[in-house]
């Protein structure tokens, strides 16, 4: 299709990762030629090979490529764009650039810079949400002097407070006191964080809303004046104050009170003369009361949701803004059908505190896609992931007519989902959808911290799919050790199943070329392969007592693992007779031994070590910090240990593999 009626004819897209590719696509939907940017290690990611035309402009850091104002400017001329698409993160919310692209005569496909400059910064866009009649959290919209200023405005207010950098986003920069004693430290410790990661350490309090949801409003704007609403998202799923899984609609706001968010997000995007795609975000009540967070002036990572439900190309809508079009909708003509979930796929581990991981992608497979399934990712197998950028991979949006269809869909299309060469956050989010509080929308943003370790360990099995992983266990091993004519051979036999170094027994009742008739606790299954059973795909899908279930399968040195529905699983599985080889492989899973050298699990900058030598550590006991992905991530001990010698300091860079800390554990 040639969307005759845009001016814009060619664009560069100066972003990475996957919503480069979501620009892209748009910009073929509509004829559009694309230009993109890459940095050294983007160099065999998706959107360097998915452009029109692709420009290197510098090595990895943000700071030597994407977030140069004048390569990026050059690139365009070069290239002849017209237009720039910015995404999220890197120059997407920078008025100084926006504001280069303008005094150049090239279109900047998101807001005016100066509605980016009145919403850019917290205290200032509080000021004006305030004037523009829009419901605040209660608190203190100026800066705060000193520790003093802070304890004095904190008991005003009335403890528990949240303390943020005004110049904050990411997540970063953001503490919570529920203790007098704790304010002056912390408002110190906030301060560095924000001079140090935002060049900008003015601190503002606020009321910090106790079990809150947050819900945030999208909002499409004209040059003409003209604003509408696009429904709500619910982003209440959340780790270090970042989304993890977001939905739309949400499942807690009444009519009502949607047409109180969206009225008072009107006033806002009106007072500020926006022009654009931007999203209002609000923490709401357990009472659903609604106070206004922040704006961001740019497309959100989770927009996808929007667009299954209201059918709505957020990227064209921003283009034909952009070219100067009036909106071709009015509010009445937005209807929302249906229900979105978007999972955020991350390289990082939920059991180390959200770790993020690094190294080759061997296995990228992606789920089936179709009208309800939609993936979008900017890595192919074999990109390296790098601690550069932050750690999502992919974004996995699944829709259906009702909350529990998709959210069915979400679990169904995750254990298709096979990633090897990182840890992904893939088990957690499985968790997280087959909870019964998330289930029944029970949710807040303290939801992943609350829960803990029974979402986060992913060798915990849930108690009702034990028997679907014992089921899997045998049938793949049977499978795997006769190929196509399993028969003979386990009729009629008992097995001892080993799932997560635990015993478990199982029975052959009956078999046929297809069909495995198992008895587990004295209850039948009976299971057969749902497709082609191909142990080499990376995934199976087995059909046991009619419901299909999804599963990733790797095989690894003496390692075999199945993985779906929140748990990582080692498995083996033998006719009973060979106990001992059971005990042989068990002998060889056993738990991780105690190392004498600690290896940064990461690349990154040490930026603190919270021990010494001759220090005892037990389990849990915080090691180190390293810098990495925009993260501050703390290093743990994960056994009770002396520790001998630190080989490296504060301000160290160090990469993953480094002997950061050697262990004296004769001790214990
Ligand atoms: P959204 O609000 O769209 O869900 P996030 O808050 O997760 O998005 O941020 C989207 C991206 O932008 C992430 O890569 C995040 O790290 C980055 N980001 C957002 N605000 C800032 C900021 N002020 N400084 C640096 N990075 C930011
Ligand atoms: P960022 O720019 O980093 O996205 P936000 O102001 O949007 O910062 O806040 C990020 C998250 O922090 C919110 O989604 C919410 O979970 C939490 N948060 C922020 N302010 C409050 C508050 N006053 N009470 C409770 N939680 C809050
Ligand atoms: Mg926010």
């Amino acid at each position: 299709m040639v969307a005759e009626n845009i001016k814009i004819k060619k664009v560069l897209i100066a972003n990475r990762g996957e919503i480069a590719c979501r620009a892209i696509k748009t910009c073929k939907k509509l004829g559009i030629k694309t230009v993109s940017v890459y940095s050294e290690v983007d160099y065999n990611f998706l959107p360097a090979l998915q452009a029109d035309e692709a420009f290197l402009i510098g090595p990895a850091p943000s700071n030597q490529s994407y977030l140069v104002i004048d390569k990026i400017i050059a690139a365009v001329k070069q290239s002849g764009a017209d237009a720039v698409y910015p995404g999220y993160g890197f120059l997407s919310e920078n008025t100084t650039f926006a504001k280069a692209l303008e005094d150049n005569g090239i279109v900047f496909i998101g807001p005016n810079s100066k509605a980016i400059e009145a919403m850019g910064d917290k205290i200032e866009s509080k000021r004006t949400a305030i004037a523009a009649g829009v419901s605040v959290v209660p608190g203190f919209d100026g800066v705060i002097k000193d520790e003093n200023h802070a304890a004095e405005v904190s008991r005003g207010i009335g403890f528990p407070v949240i303390l943020k950098a005004s110049a904050g986003g990411g997540g970063k920069g953001i503490r919570i006191v529920y203790d007098e004693k704790e304010i002056g430290i912390s408002f110190t410790s906030v301060q560095n964080e924000a001079r140090k990661s935002f060049g900008d350490d003015r601190i503002f309090i606020e009321k910090f809303i106790e079990k809150p949801r947050h819900i945030e409003i999208q909002v499409l704007a004209d040059k003409h004046g003209n604003v509408i609403c696009l429904g709500e998202r619910e982003c209440s799923i959340q780790r270090n104050n970042q989304k993890v899984i977001e939905e739309a609609p949400s499942s807690f706001i009444t009519p009502e009170v949607r047409a109180k968010m969206y009225e008072q997000s009107v006033m806002l995007a009106k007072k500020v003369g926006y022009d654009s795609a931007g999203t209002i975000e609000y923490i709401v009540d357990q009472n659903r009361n609604f106070y206004f967070l922040e704006m961001n002036t740019r497309l959100q990572v989770e927009h996808p949701v929007t667009e299954y439900i209201t059918g709505f190309d957020m990227i064209e809508q921003m283009l034909r803004v952009a070219d100067g079009q009036k909106l071709q909708h009015k509010q009445e003509d937005v209807k929302l059908s249906g229900w979105a979930f978007e999972a955020r796929v991350c390289s990082e581990d939920a059991s180390k505190n959200f770790l993020p991981s690094t190294g080759w992608l061997s296995t990228y497979k992606e789920p089936i896609k179709n009208e309800n399934v939609r993936v979008d990712t900017g890595v192919k197998e074999g990109c390296f992931i790098t601690q550069f950028y932050d750690p999502m991979i992919a974004k996995l949006i699944t829709y259906g007519k009702t909350r529990d269809e998709a959210r069915q869909r979400l679990i169904d299309s995750l254990g298709q989902f096979a990633i090897e060469g990182v840890v992904t956050n893939i088990p957690i989010v499985e968790k997280i959808l087959l909870d019964s509080d998330f289930a029944s929308g029970n949710i807040s943003t303290n939801f992943i911290k609350q829960k803990g370790e029974a979402l986060n360990n992913p060798k915990i099995i849930l108690e009702e799919y034990l028997p679907i992983f014992i089921s899997a266990a045998v049938f793949v091993s049977a499978e795997r050790s006769l190929q196509s004519s399993f028969h003979s051979c386990i009729i009629p036999s008992k097995h001892c199943v080993m799932l997560n170094g635990q015993k478990y027994e199982a029975t052959t009742e009956s078999l046929d070329d297809e069909t495995l008739v198992l008895t587990i606790g004295g209850k039948a299954y009976k299971i057969s392969a749902a497709s082609e059973l191909s142990l080499a795909s990376k995934t199976i899908s087995l059909n046991i007592n009619d419901k299909i279930y999804n599963f990733r399968l790797k095989c690894k040195g003496s390692k075999q693992t199945i993985a779906a529905f929140g748990s990582v699983v080692d498995f083996i599985s033998f006719d009973a007779k060979f106990e001992k080889f059971i005990d042989y492989f068990a002998n060889n899973l056993g738990s991780a031994s105690k190392i004498s050298e600690l290896e940064a699990p990461i690349s990154g900058l040490v930026t603190a070590i919270h021990v010494k030598d001759g220090d005892m550590v037990n389990p849990g006991d915080r090691l180190l910090t390293i810098e990495a992905m925009k993260m501050e991530n703390l290093i743990t001990a994960e056994f009770a240990t002396k520790i001998k010698k630190i080989n490296c300091k504060a301000g160290d860079a160090v990469s993953v593999g480094d002997f950061v800390i050697d262990f004296d554990n004769s001790a214990n």
